[in-house]
């Protein structure tokens, strides 16, 4: 089914793939299980391999590529700023960082009108903790479970997902706190309603055993995304943003992932008209072409700054290549409406084609998201709701969202896959034709994973 790649050259294929088994140390992974594909090019929503393999990418490599791969603006201007100036320290004016700034603060919502730049998500996120703790004076920060920040220090110590254990030693301060999420409610709720209300008493509980004098910020992703696309209910947001300010507690939004467009607005916290006091990004502030992230910051805490040096910063912080792309992007998301352009498809195309899908088979126990930004969960009882495969299962007890991964693969979709959940994450650019054409694609593979359901069995 998969249209045949531009050209083929196993050959140069099997080179690249040598070297890599070779020398590259991959993360995340048991280096000696993994088979990394050999990628020759991309283009748009596709990527291809080096056997006449194309892929439709329902993955946005890891949920960056917004605009989709080789936009020719974008890669145009860093060229255009590589001839013009490739490097330059962080500690003077550039032209393409201060137009990046100018332009990420003309989007952010509220007075979050300063941007620190990072390299990446994780970066953002430990300067988001620091700059909240020298604010406040305070060190604890609070976290939720099922949440993703990054696999630096202090950004994966915050993360709560089970891939923290292995190499988290714990960092002075930090407490887990559970957010909603009414599928699997750790609150027993049945309503989004009383998930809301629960999940706030839940932080105050929290907050009140903790010393709300000694939390120093609470950070959450204003949609979790890595933990499985889980949207908040109606106000619970603006509930966590009315206990931080009744505490002065710095509120950290985390929009890494769900920002610059994913969800169908420019942020997701524009959703709510929740104003965090520091907002995470990265990602598709540039679609990844040049790694770039940053923390945009709020009037109170800049002006915390203005006589008393921030005790932080990064060699490459508003890298002038990450930058240039950064305006070329944002310019590209205007002219071509990109976020428009999510928030049409996930209205119109992806939400009631992947509810299709889940009247259908037995094997999607939810279907939440928006934008393009969805997840499905897939169950093997959907009464108990009891996932697919077991948290963190390998080998034979894997093997069902193996298939189903595989079934993907075979007919042109690459799919991302975390333990029991299809992420549906393709570019924000996606056309509706393309859309369709994935949909069709997990509606033949879903067959596969609906075999392994007590249903289907
Ligand atoms: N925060 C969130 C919400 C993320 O999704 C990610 C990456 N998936 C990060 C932080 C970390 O970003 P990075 O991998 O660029 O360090």
């Amino acid at each position: 089914r998969a249209p045949r790649a531009p050209y083929v050259d196993p050959e140069a294929g099997a080179a690249v793939k040598a070297a890599d088994r070779a020398h590259v140390f991959h993360s995340w992974s048991a280096q000696g299980l993994i088979d990394p594909l050999a990628v020759a090019g991309a283009e748009g929503a596709y990527f291809w391999d080096y056997d006449g393999n194309r892929y439709l990418d329902f993955t946005s490599g890891l949920v960056f590529t917004n605009i989709g791969y080789q936009h020719p603006v974008v890669v145009a201007a860093i060229q255009e700023q590589a001839g013009k100036l490739a490097t330059f320290a962080p500690a003077f004016a550039i032209e393409a960082r201060s137009e990046a700034a100018r332009l990420i603060a003309a989007r952010t919502p509220g007075d979050l009108d300063k941007i620190f730049f990072t390299n990446g998500g994780a970066e953002a996120v430990e300067n988001a903790v620091r700059m909240a703790r020298v604010h406040t004076g305070r060190t604890k920060v609070l976290s939720a479970y099922r949440s993703y920040h990054g696999a630096t220090s202090t950004a994966i110590n915050l993360t709560g997902d089970p891939r923290r254990w292995a190499s988290d030693t714990g960092s002075a301060g930090v407490v887990r706190f559970w957010a909603p999420f009414l599928y699997r409610s750790p609150f027993y709720a049945t309503t989004e309603a009383e998930e809301c209300a629960r999940a706030l008493q839940h932080l105050e509980d929290t907050l009140a055993f903790e010393g709300p004098s000694t939390v120093a910020a609470v950070v959450l992703e204003t949609i979790p995304g890595t933990a499985g696309i889980m949207p908040p209910p109606p106000g619970y947001l603006a509930g966590v943003r009315e206990i931080c300010d009744r505490y002065g507690i710095v509120f950290v939004l985390d929009e890494v992932m769900a920002g610059f467009g994913r969800t169908g607005a420019w942020f997701a916290a524009d959703h709510d008209g929740v104003v965090p006091d520091l907002m995470t990004f990265a990602k598709g502030v540039n679609s990844g072409y040049v790694p770039l992230g940053g923390v945009a910051i709020n009037a109170e805490i800049a002006a915390t700054f203005e006589t008393r040096p921030y005790p932080g910063g990064l060699t490459y912080s508003g890298h002038p290549l990450a930058c240039a792309a950064a305006v070329a992007t944002l310019g590209v998301m205007e002219d071509e409406k990109t976020v428009e352009n999510a928030a049409h498809l996930g209205e119109h195309v992806l939400g009631p084609g992947l509810r299709e899908l889940a009247g259908r088979h037995p094997s999607v126990g939810e279907v939440r998201g928006l934008g393009a930004f969805w997840a499905l969960e897939l169950v093997r009882d959907r009464e108990t709701r009891e996932p697919l495969v077991p948290y963190n299962a390998t080998g034979e007890a894997n093997a069902p969202m193996a298939a189903f991964g595989a079934a993907c693969r075979k007919n042109g979709l690459w799919p991302f896959i975390n333990m029991n959940r299809t992420h549906v994450v393709p570019a924000c650019t996606l056309t509706e034709a393309e859309a369709k054409e994935g949909l069709a694609v997990l509606d033949e593979a879903l067959f596969v994973a609906d075999e392994h359901t007590v249903e289907g069995v």
